[in-house]
């Protein structure tokens, strides 16, 4: 689960790294009051799960009250990146002297936590990674060590991070880690993490990633939780209980097994298409299961072409081709769907499918052939 920034900035908090004082506000005259109470100038700035919105005009400074009235204004409402702002984030604003990078993340392939801090902040770290690597200073961590004062005092000055910054960057680092760690993050990053011209080091940016394996131990993630906006396509999938992530391609799948759906994602690819989503109807794949699947999947007006790959184990075949004929009475489906159907009961399925084969309904006999045939269908 993403946090909005003011989300994020709470939780980091919570683990004693510092943030500007501020308030979220739904409305303008919410943002007027935050404003009077955390004192002025401030900064109003737009609470969207997306990065660059100071570029886009989503995070200004007002001297006054007045000014902060017509920040909000401006930003409440506003569209950035197809995030319609429905809150803003107040705060305080701070002098900045200079801006860091810093961020905790997993490095899945060689099995420990990773530390980035780099001492240009503010900018996109994917834009620093690629103009200047050397800027970016990478410390391995070892979950089961973690990270002490001594080593986090060592990688500011690696960093390179202002003289006057680096005890206090140090101690937010430590913070900032357990917050990663005890926090159960995927993601806690800090962009920009500033010292202002009094000496202070703080987060003027949250962006915190939760580890949803982990909510059963966070009862109090239920907040969060509250303000999401589901993709309705996950909610509806959710709803119906299946195994569901939505994906940005043009072929629907629809797969037994999670092994099975994620090599149908790469051979869908690998036929030079993209997948729409992730879906595994698992072992009971019955006239319910599937239409379910395949309402699910009608939903998405980015879906050209569905895939239907089933590898009949305790899944019987003709039980699927069942549910298929079954889904096609109960809903109309929009695209064209590729049949690929093997294992138990595999000729039996086909012969109850044959006679309804057309140029909407296509079988196939192999898993690579049926997914060149649906990216081709979803191209046409
Ligand atoms: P993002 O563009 O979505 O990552 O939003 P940020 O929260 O990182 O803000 C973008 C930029 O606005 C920061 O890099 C700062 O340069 C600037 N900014 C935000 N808050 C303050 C503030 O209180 N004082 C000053 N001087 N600049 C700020
Ligand atoms: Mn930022």
């Amino acid at each position: 689960m993403d946090l909005f920034e003011y989300q994020g900035k709470e939780y980091v908090a919570r683990f004693g790294v510092p943030v500007p004082a501020g308030g979220v506000a739904e409305t303008v005259d919410e943002a007027v009051e935050v404003a009077r109470t955390v004192g002025l100038p401030c900064v109003v700035k737009a609470q969207v799960k997306v990065g660059g919105r100071g570029k886009a005009g989503g995070v200004r400074l007002a001297a006054d009250l007045a000014e902060a009235r017509a920040c909000a204004e401006a930003i409440l409402g506003m569209d950035i990146k197809g995030h319609v702002v429905h809150r803003v984030w107040v705060e305080r604003a701070s002098d900045v002297a200079a801006e860091y990078y810093a961020s905790f993340t997993l490095d899945r392939p060689n099995k420990v936590y990773l530390g980035m801090l780099s001492s240009q902040g503010g900018v996109e770290i994917e834009e620093v990674a690629a103009t200047s690597p050397e800027a970016i200073a990478r410390l391995a961590i070892d979950p089961l060590v973690g990270l002490d004062l001594a080593t986090a005092r060592a990688w500011v000055a690696d960093a390179a991070l202002d003289a006057a910054a680096r005890e206090g960057a140090a101690a937010l680092l430590c913070d900032l880690y357990r917050c990663y760690d005890e926090g159960d993050c995927d993601l806690a990053e800090v962009n920009p993490l500033v010292l202002t011209r009094d000496g202070a080091v703080l987060a003027l940016d949250a962006k915190v990633t939760l580890d949803d394996n982990a909510t059963f131990r966070h009862p109090e993630w239920a907040a969060f939780a509250a303000t999401e906006t589901e993709d309705p396509r996950e909610q509806l999938a959710r709803e119906r209980g299946l195994t569901y992530i939505g994906l940005d391609g043009t072929v629907g799948i629809i797969a037994n097994g999670a092994g099975l759906a994620m090599s149908t994602l790469d051979v869908v690819n690998q036929a030079g298409g993209s997948a729409a989503n992730f879906l595994d109807i698992g072992g009971g794949a019955n006239a319910e299961v599937m239409a379910n699947a395949l309402e699910v999947i009608n939903t998405d007006p980015n879906v050209r072409a569905i895939l239907v790959n089933i590898f009949g184990g305790i899944t019987r075949v003709d039980d699927v081709a069942r549910g298929v004929l079954a889904a096609l009475d109960r809903v109309t489906i929009a695209s064209p769907i590729v049949l690929r159907l093997d294992g138990t009961n595999a000729k039996a399925g086909r012969a109850l499918l044959e006679p309804h084969l057309s140029d909407r309904l296509v079988a196939v006999p192999t898993m690579l052939e049926a997914a060149a045939t649906a990216v081709k269908l979803a191209e046409g």
